[in-house]
């Protein structure tokens, strides 16, 4: 078995991965697809020390740190239970979906999330081109520019607030008749000058000159009528998915399905710890992934040493 297995080769997983092996303990990392959304990222610029780097390159740079060290790496498979009942030698299980069951004295969950896409035609197409789903990685790239937040529930508004700050013109576009979003963070939202808010309004296309987005369509659902909008950046805020569908009823989640976890990364199974994206954590990131798997790995270091 495995003194520390982590499930996911994203920053989070990969973090995990090298702390632990830095213990000289025996690691495993199990990843669908080690990189994780760093794959899908175009530029990043807020991982602190790195002034610029690109997705595809991040993730081959977390690949290369992680085979610096003995880590047993299982690629392109998938977990698909987490086994909290401890076998006759103590240890948890997690099985794969080709078949196995590998075992770990402990387990890191760094599974990440996913983003919920709008489905639209357009919107793959311009994905990284204008579409983007983080206020916080690309906000800069459209300064003096105006942009569009889809959904107005507590991300899409916040989102709004954080980019007026940036953006020429932010249009808050939201489906239900009301926003959802906090009635603090509403208020906030109304009172920027620059901010307008449009309600039963359902996105239905994503333009672009076939190199960049130029605006998108968007049809009343009150009125059926159809409104043309120019902006250069389109921020997908309805809702991010933690990857965590997996883990059925073996750990405890909130309602979103993230994985509850206390400061130290612990979960409410003993030996199971988890760590970025895929847990309560409030912002999802590379840097805030990075320290909490981690946090995580040292936390599982911790743990066995006490058993
Ligand atoms: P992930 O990166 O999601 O990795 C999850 C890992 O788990 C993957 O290896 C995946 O294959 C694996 N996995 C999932 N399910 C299973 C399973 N059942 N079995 C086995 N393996 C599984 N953040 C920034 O800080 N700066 C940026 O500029 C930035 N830009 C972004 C741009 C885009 C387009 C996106 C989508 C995200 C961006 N982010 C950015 C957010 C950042 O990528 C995430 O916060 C970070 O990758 C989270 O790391 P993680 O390890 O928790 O999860």
């Amino acid at each position: 078995p495995y003194d520390v297995l982590v499930i996911g080769g994203g920053p989070a997983g990969a973090a995990a991965a090298i702390y632990a092996a830095r213990k000289g303990i025996r690691t495993g990392l199990v990843a669908e697809r080690f990189g994780g959304q760093t794959l899908d990222t175009m530029a990043i610029e807020n991982f602190v020390s790195v002034p610029h780097t690109e997705g595809p390159r991040f993730a081959a740079d977390l690949e290369r740190h992680v085979k610096d060290y003995d880590v047993e790496l299982i690629t392109s498979q998938r977990a698909a239970e987490l086994v909290t009942e401890p076998d006759a030698a103590g240890h948890l299980g997690v099985r794969l979906d080709s078949g196995p069951t590998l075992r770990g004295r402990t387990v890191v969950l760094a599974t990440g999330a996913r983003w919920r896409t709008m489905d639209v035609p357009g919107e793959d197409d311009y994905r990284n081109k204008g579409v983007t789903f983080c206020p916080h990685c690309d906000g800069p790239l459209f300064k003096g520019k105006p942009v569009a937040v889809i959904g107005g529930g507590n991300s899409g508004v916040e989102a709004a607030i954080d980019l007026a700050g940036l953006a020429s013109h932010v249009t808050l576009i939201e489906y239900a008749d009301r926003l959802g979003a906090d009635e603090v963070l509403q208020r906030k939202v109304r009172s920027l000058a620059n901010v307008d808010v449009v309600l039963s309004a359902r996105t239905t296309e994503v333009l672009g000159d076939g190199s960049k987005v130029t605006g998108l369509t968007y049809e009343s659902r009150t009125d059926r009528s159809v409104q043309n909008l120019d902006v250069s950046g389109i921020f997908v805020q309805i809702g991010l998915l933690p990857n965590t569908e997996w883990l059925k009823e073996s750990v405890a989640v909130t309602r979103h399905g993230e994985v509850e976890i206390d400061a130290a990364g612990a979960t409410n199974v003993p030996g199971v710890f988890a760590a970025g994206d895929c847990t309560t954590t409030p912002y999802k990131q590379i840097v805030v992934a990075t320290g909490a798997g981690s946090t995580a790995a040292l936390s599982a270091f911790d743990h066995l040493i006490r058993s």
